[in-house]
């Protein structure tokens, strides 16, 4: 593989699937197109070859760059001369694994969606196929992108809040209140397989991200956990509400809810941090204003694109306060973050600014470790057990 520097040019992007119909990918790829970093080159958008050939001419992908499946597009995206440089994976999670083998073992870094794989001991695998290879693998935990989590982070980093006390956190959902998945919805079909979604429901899915946040914003490293987990809607194999203790590292402690059939919330991702002098709350349905309370009493709100944020929040704005940014923005900062990172790692530089932030391979790994650990303590009665990455 000889690929021209990536000064001076867009990152050239490959995609497995995110095709019609499917949700992610298109997030994706406005995340890519947004800030300009990105051109979206070739793809195997779809397991059904044919409907993903359609999708490629629809999006004027070149035709010779469709391809049917990812291992013939890593094997000849490899040998171009304007071959890929990274790929997005934006497929159910069983297939993380082997995708993201086949493109790092090809030469090719990869972003690749949370949960990083099924099983620990793929996540294990993967990360080692990423230190045996040298290559870039990032994980798209969305809301580590938003500017005001960045500012959390910093604030709670500069001691704002004092030392951290208690960390709530909680990620409910309502579109899997009812049997969805015998309704022909393609997104919750798969996630109701244990072989496709992995050993957590609700859990891997959402519970996840809102565990990366808590980690992200705080900086705390969990010491245990101890889970209840609980299936609502008949017939389905994995949890669809879970309850979570976390001790943390240093005394601190949390709680995580993650639910998929609380009816009333779309996307309701909440993070609340009590420290011994004070407090932050962010709402990802309000996703421009952070919430500061003191201990003398009074509360701030801090809005997002003021000039006197932190330098990184700042960065991550495009524009003033009082015009909404939110979802897209947020994933086109992790995808900005990643380029910034792939640039850095060309010009042989040390990753900083926007970059440095961005979840990678041990994130991804922490995630996998986490679900682990929650399932284990669920299925031996709620017990305490140490996620194996923290
Ligand atoms: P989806 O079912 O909507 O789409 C999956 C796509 O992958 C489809 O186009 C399907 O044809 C394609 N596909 C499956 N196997 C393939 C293969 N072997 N080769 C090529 N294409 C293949 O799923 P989704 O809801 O978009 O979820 C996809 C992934 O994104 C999951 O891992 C999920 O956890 C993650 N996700 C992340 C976020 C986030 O906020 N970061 C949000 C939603 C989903």
């Amino acid at each position: 593989m000889n690929r021209s520097p990536l000064n001076g040019r867009r990152i050239r992007l490959g995609m497995v699937g995110g095709g019609e119909g499917a949700y992610i990918g298109g997030i994706h790829r406005f995340a890519a197109r947004l800030d300009d970093q990105y051109e979206l080159v070739a793809g195997a958008f779809d397991v059904d070859a044919e409907r993903g050939h359609r999708f490629a001419t629809q999006n004027y992908i070149a035709p010779e760059r469709s391809y049917s499946d990812y291992a013939t597009m890593a094997q000849f995206e490899a040998a171009r001369a304007d071959g890929i440089d990274v790929v997005a994976i934006c497929t159910p999670n069983f297939t993380h694994f082997p995708i993201a083998k086949t493109f790092l073992e090809a030469g090719i870094d990869v972003i690749c969606e949370k949960p990083l794989t099924t099983t620990l001991q793929d996540a294990e695998a993967l990360a080692e196929v990423v230190s045996q290879t040298g290559r870039f693998l990032g994980v798209t935990y969305t809301y580590s992108g938003y500017p005001l989590i960045v500012e959390a982070r910093a604030r709670v980093q500069a001691g704002l809040i004092g030392k951290v006390r208690t960390v709530q956190v909680e990620y409910p959902l309502e579109w899997m209140a009812t049997g969805v998945e015998l309704k022909n919805n393609q997104q919750a079909a798969w996630r109701v397989d244990p072989q496709k979604n992995g050993r957590g429901g609700s859990i891997g899915d959402i519970g996840t991200h809102a565990y990366h946040l808590a980690g992200y914003v705080t900086g705390l490293k969990a010491e245990s956990v101890a889970a209840d987990l609980a299936t609502f809607v008949e017939g389905r194999a994995l949890d669809d509400n879970a309850h979570v203790l976390i001790r943390y590292e240093g005394g601190a402690r949390g709680m995580l809810w993650s639910s998929q059939v609380a009816i009333g919330c779309s996307n309701a991702l909440r993070l609340r941090v009590y420290g011994e002098t004070g407090s932050l709350t962010w709402a990802q349905e309000q996703p421009n204003e952070l919430i500061y309370t003191s201990l003398e009493g009074y509360t701030q709100i801090i809005k997002r694109g003021r000039d006197d944020l932190d330098a990184i929040t700042r960065a991550r704005t495009r524009t003033p306060p009082g015009h909404p940014e939110g979802y897209i923005e947020a994933f086109t900062n992790l995808y900005s973050g990643f380029a910034a990172a792939l640039r850095a790692r060309d010009e042989q530089r040390a990753i900083s600014g926007i970059g440095a932030l961005i979840p990678q391979i041990h994130d991804g790994l922490k995630g996998v470790a986490f679900v682990d650990a929650v399932v284990d303590s669920h299925q031996q009665g709620t017990v305490w057990k140490q996620p194996k990455y923290r």
